[in-house]
């Protein structure tokens, strides 16, 4: 067994939340942890998620929906509000609180730049991780 933990998450929570994803227009790519060398693998193709996998390293078979997965989100944000005009502007901050599962959040705020944006979300949720930031806005996900 290898010593590296990544984070898989059961099958069965991660495809009603993947099923999701996908309907609200994202991209996402299957990611799992060969269970015989250990090493990280990603699927190349979006939107497709394999109950079995094959290793890149060591050409072993994994049963993925046995021993779980994670994904990787290509996000596709509605910037219908984002506008020219001077001052502060929407912003999203997408981030995730350690600990608390893969459950991605959105933060929505009014900020001049996105330093702005990761600052305002900062002092929101001081143990955040921030993801990603845009300018304009995008519909909160239900995992
Ligand atoms: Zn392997």
């Amino acid at each position: 067994m290898t010593k590296v933990i990544y984070n898989d998450y059961p099958w069965e929570e991660i495809i009603p939340a993947v099923i999701e994803l996908v309907k609200e227009g994202h991209d996402v790519y299957q990611k799992w942890t060969c269970e015989h060398c250990g090493s990280r693998q990603s699927m190349d193709e979006a939107n497709k998620f394999y109950t079995e996998g094959m290793c890149e390293e060591c050409k072993k078979i994994t049963n993925i929906q046995k021993n779980g997965c994670n994904y990787m989100l290509h996000i596709m944000l509605n910037n219908k509000h984002v506008t020219n005009e001077p001052g502060p502007k929407l912003h999203t901050v997408i981030y995730t609180i350690p600990g608390e599962g893969l459950q991605w959040q959105f933060f929505e705020c009014m900020a001049n730049d996105q330093d702005h944006a990761e600052e305002q979300c900062k002092n929101a949720y001081p143990a955040c991780d921030v993801l990603w930031i845009n300018e304009g806005t995008s519909r909160k996900m239900e995992i």
